[in-house]
């Protein structure tokens, strides 16, 4: 079958060209990182399986990269009826489909790596951190 163009899919059809890329995944907003302790926090969090973090227009979010249980093998929803509100609101005019999390956000962390970079060039004194605590392991 010949792929149609995203830009040229109507939002009354684009559902059920849809790999439901908005059923892959949960967020959940965070308050704003600003002290060395709240991204070694996240850093933390990061070095998690699945986790990942954002920052768009309206802040900071982690983003756990976990299928719901209810979307069916044809990626329709299992329990359409039921489903919670937030699905219902969610709007697919410019969704995922159009334009991924991770390229429509301010900053995009999806590895331990990328986000210790990002904090070693924020915070001169990243590593001096360890040199407060003594470890217990
Ligand atoms: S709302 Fe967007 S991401 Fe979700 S199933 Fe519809 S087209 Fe796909
Ligand atoms: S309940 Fe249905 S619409 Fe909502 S995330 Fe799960 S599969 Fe998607």
């Amino acid at each position: 079958m010949e792929q149609i163009p995203v830009h040229q899919v109507e939002p009354v059809n684009r559902c059920e060209l849809c790999t439901a890329k908005c059923c892959g995944y949960i967020t959940q907003s965070i308050d704003t990182p600003r002290s060395i302790h709240d991204f070694d926090v996240l850093l933390w969090q990061i070095a998690h399986q699945g986790v990942n973090v954002f920052k768009d227009s309206n802040g900071w979010y982690l983003l756990s990269t976990t299928p719901c249980e209810f979307l069916l093998e044809d990626n329709r929803c299992g329990i359409y009826h039921q489903r919670p509100m937030i699905c219902r609101e969610h709007d697919n005019d410019s969704c995922e489909l159009e334009v991924p999390i991770d390229e429509g956000c301010e900053l995009y962390f999806e590895t331990y790596q990328e986000l210790d970079e990002f904090c070693r060039k924020r915070y001169k004194s990243w590593d001096k951190r360890f040199a407060k605590k003594k470890s217990r392991k």
